[in-house]
């Protein structure tokens, strides 16, 4: 059996990991060598460039508004961004978290200082709130109940041709008023869900996992199935328990 390697593109990785985003490169890292896949990690930050068919998937963590600034800058006005629309456009997958979901819609508007212009790959603009929205997070969406924690001012709109990543069980996902969280565009989703995410969301790791594989090699590649016993577990009490308080 041939050996399968992917590439994951770590967006601003030592800049956006405010909230222990990398924990999901772990997760994506170990589920991989598990399945004797090796998994190769590359930041991209800023300066670098992104040249096309480079990555195979990406992810993009949280971080404050500070770093959004200066990120946001790198992101729009280098050929880097326009790469990161292509390769998104012929099916990469990646998954953005918070203020990296924030950088990839339209805009984000902060408290202070000026707006940043975002890359404006997903339908969605965000506007900082007054009000901190910080909890559990557990969502309806096309895979399952979903379960993370959120930390963040900005509230995020959806623009008509936006499909939201799930609707709002408990906590508050986008902006805490239309019961949306994240959005999905092709095989890119951006969420509010810290925890880290993937460690105890294993579908959706397994899912990102899947359509690299796909879009990398041209074909469909069934991935051996694991123990997730303990990751379901994890789950599936984080669900119970934050399934029965509302914020
Ligand atoms: N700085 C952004 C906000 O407060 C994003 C925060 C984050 O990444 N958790 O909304």
């Amino acid at each position: 059996m041939k050996q399968l390697t992917l590439t994951l593109g770590h967006l601003y990785g030592s800049l956006m990991n405010v909230y222990g985003d990398n924990g999901n490169i772990l997760a994506l890292e170990k589920r991989s060598a598990w399945r004797g896949i090796k998994l190769i990690v590359k930041e991209v930050s800023i300066g670098d460039k992104i040249k096309p068919n480079q990555f195979d998937l990406f992810f993009f963590g949280g971080g404050q508004d500070q770093s959004q600034q200066i990120i946001g800058k790198d992101l729009t006005s280098s050929l880097k961004g326009q790469t990161l629309i292509d390769e998104i456009k012929r099916g990469v997958p990646l998954l953005a978290v918070c203020g990296g979901y924030q950088l990839l819609g339209e805009y984000y508007r902060p408290q202070n200082g000026p707006k940043i212009g975002g890359l404006g790959l997903l339908p969605v603009f965000t506007n900082a709130s007054l009000e901190r929205m910080i909890g559990n997070l557990v969502i309806s969406s096309q895979f399952g109940d979903l379960v993370g924690f959120e930390n963040h001012s900005g509230k995020t709109y959806l623009k008509k041709s936006a499909i939201p990543l799930g609707t709002v069980q408990t906590g508050f996902g986008n902006n805490g008023e239309d019961q949306t969280e994240g959005c999905i565009y092709e095989n890119a989703i951006g969420c509010y869900m810290h925890g880290s995410l993937l460690p105890k969301n294993p579908k959706l790791a397994d899912w990102l996992l899947s359509k690299a594989l796909e879009v990398k090699y041209a074909e469909s590649i069934a991935l051996e199935p694991l123990d997730d016993s303990i990751e379901n577990q994890a789950h599936d009490a984080a669900i119970q328990k934050f399934k029965l308080t509302k914020n």
